[in-house]
């Protein structure tokens, strides 16, 4: 045996080293007996793949989501939420927004809550498909970032107008376009400032749908096999609603914030994926929000859904993935978020905060946490811009025109650098 020959070879070698030797070779003696039952359990199964799964320099999986690398299945759809927090804009959680996309290349904003605009900007996508919106209803923290992707996204590449869907209210000036016209009026410093330097085609007023917000189920936007379907919703004042997006048999639906209702436990039935609010706890409201007791009663429990009562509607409408919004979601409140929905819902829940993503197929949906690049620069246009014409332009009153420092000496070798890069003649304007 092994081990008697080693353990003699090591007793006339040397008497110091005689228990070390008995044990190595008792050890080594233990090893070649497990490694004879290895071998002989490895006979059994079948044989080994001679080509490894992956080399030491290949791709391997990961799991989490980096913008602009992963392709759309033809049959799948990814939501992407950029705004899950409250009216106060924090930088874990902006306010309301979130965005889906579809296999067949249609992309939906649904909310563009205060902050959300920075969000969109980390995800790479060509501001020429950010076009379309769909308010659930016209607090701040719902629409407060649409000015920002207006001009923003005009200035980076959307050339075409903003299109955007959104309820009546129940006078006129409660309306999406009233809120719209309005807010385009508020720009006109921007824009004038813009003409003449800029790419005209994005800063055309919006172009609104507005629907009436008692419709039932009511068809608010139909293209290119994607249908958009309204329901009420119950805050604050008449006017709120939520949306269903069908499109290749998968079903979608956005709530905005609402006290339950009754369309939604109708119409969100068996969606894949719903997104419905879930608000602060009534504690937390009072304890961290500095909410009074009755306050925080009628905000958390009446205005908006109580954790249990989303818990109770989820249990209703049972879908594949149901997606909890409008709280702070931190170490010490998402618990008591949780443990409250769960005294009413057992089924599948996402807890959302900024950047979790929703890879949603027939078979699978697959919840992740996006990784994006802070240095982000906005992505190449889908289309060459314009050469600005200055001739648009809405000239300095000659009071501010002789405020100018003359700087022509310093700037005229940047003109000269850029007319020779460029093959251009342009000179400074006096
Ligand atoms: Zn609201
Ligand atoms: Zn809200």
């Amino acid at each position: 045996m092994k081990t008697t020959k080693f353990g003699l070879s090591t007793r006339i070698a040397a008497a110091t080293l005689f228990c070390c030797g008995i044990i190595t070779g008792l050890y080594l003696a233990g090893v070649d007996d497990t490694s004879f039952q290895l071998q002989a359990a490895e006979a059994e199964k079948p044989p080994l793949k001679t080509e490894p799964m992956s080399s030491p320099t290949a791709t391997r999986e990961r799991n989490f989501y980096a913008p602009n690398s992963e392709a759309l299945l033809p049959d799948e759809m990814r939501l992407i939420a950029c705004g899950t927090g409250m009216p106060t804009a924090r930088p874990k959680q902006a306010a309301t927004c979130f965005l889906l996309e579809l296999g067949n290349g249609d992309k939906f904003l649904f909310d563009i809550g205060t902050g959300s605009a920075e969000r969109l900007s980390a995800l790479q996508i060509p501001y020429n498909y950010l076009d379309k919106v769909f308010l659930s209803h016209l607090h701040s923290d719902h629409f407060g970032d649409m000015d920002a992707l207006f001009v923003g996204g005009a200035l980076m590449g959307r050339q075409k107008p903003l299109r955007v869907w959104g309820p009546s209210g129940d006078t006129p000036e409660r309306g999406t376009a009233y809120a719209l016209d309005h807010l385009y009026k508020a720009l006109t410093w921007d824009l004038d400032g813009r003409k003449g330097i800029t790419d005209p085609r994005g800063y055309v007023p919006f172009e609104v749908t507005e629907f009436d917000y008692k419709g039932i189920n009511e068809i608010v936007y139909q293209e290119n096999g994607v249908t958009v379907r309204s329901i009420p919703a119950i805050h604050s004042l008449d006017g709120p609603v939520s949306y269903i997006l069908e499109w290749n048999d998968f079903k979608f639906v956005f709530g905005g914030d609402t006290y339950p209702n009754q369309w939604f436990a109708e119409y969100a039935k068996d969606a894949d994926l719903v997104i419905h609010e879930c608000f602060i706890t009534v504690p937390a409201l009072v304890e961290k929000f500095k909410f009074t007791p009755q306050g925080a009663l009628d905000v958390g429990t009446q205005v908006h859904t109580a954790p249990e009562a989303y818990g109770k509607m989820m249990s209703i409408v049972k879908p594949r993935m149901a997606v909890a919004f409008h709280f702070f979601n931190d170490f010490d409140t998402a618990p008591d978020i949780e443990s409250r929905i769960r005294t009413t819902y057992d089924g599948p829940l996402s807890l959302s905060t900024d950047y979790m993503v929703w890879n949603i197929t027939k078979d699978t949906i697959r919840t992740r946490m996006t990784i994006f690049d802070e240095d982000v620069w906005p992505p190449t246009p889908t289309e060459k811009p314009l050469v600005p014409d200055p001739s648009l332009r809405i000239p300095f009153s000659e009071f501010i025109v002789n405020g100018k420092y003359d700087m022509k000496d310093v700037i005229q070798p940047i003109y000269d650098e850029t007319n020779e890069q460029y093959n251009l003649k342009e000179t400074q304007g006096e």
